[in-house]
């Protein structure tokens, strides 16, 4: 079975708080328990937070995980034109970069016009998880603009529902099953 747990790394649910809680005691645990369990997870992150945050970013890189890009600041690409959306990108990106590698990209709110994607190339993106089937993507792995689309499977909801209901949900999944959930999914 072919899993791949994901980590979508930004303020305590954007837009409408912006407290970090998620920040402060909910990714350490998060980091602690994949470190228990020795399983690696790809941390989509905003420059935002890997700049207030520098030592969580670290853990990242250091503990072996994957460090990907959500925005600067949680900005949704799809309100944003071309020139605009392609400068925050390079700029989340020179932030990032100074942690370690960055190859891969999700859009905050999961809304990623297709016309972007040749802006991810331009700025070394190989791989992008921003579409989703429960929002409508009926296509599986495939190449927009020599990007790779990993879609998400499953909304985070899911992960909070009880375990005899999530496990049908789980089963029903095809491979890869590519879940996501935030810091702060704990308490809100
Ligand atoms: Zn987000």
């Amino acid at each position: 079975m072919l899993v791949s747990l994901t980590f979508d790394v930004e303020q305590d649910c954007p837009p409408y708080l912006n407290t970090t809680r998620g920040m402060e005691e909910g990714l350490p645990k998060i980091l602690d328990l994949l470190n228990e369990k020795n399983v690696k997870a790809t941390f989509f992150f905003t420059a935002e937070m890997a700049r207030k945050y520098p030592n969580l970013a670290k853990r990242i890189i250091d503990e072996g995980h994957e460090l990907g890009c959500h925005g600067f600041n949680h900005e949704r690409f799809d309100k944003l034109g071309k020139d605009r959306a392609g400068i925050i990108i390079k700029k989340s990106l020179s932030v990032l970069r100074e942690f370690g590698d960055v190859m891969s990209f999700r859009a905050p709110n999961l809304q990623f016009p297709e016309f972007l994607f040749s802006i991810l190339r331009q700025n070394d993106i190989s791989v992008d998880s921003s579409k989703a089937r429960y929002k409508g993507y009926r296509d599986g792995i495939k190449f927009f603009d020599g990007v790779l689309e990993i879609p998400v499977s499953v909304t985070s909801s899911v992960l909070r529902l009880p375990w005899i209901v999530q496990k049908a949900i789980h089963r029903s999944l095809s491979e890869p099953r590519v879940y996501f959930a935030h810091p702060w999914n704990s308490w809100l």
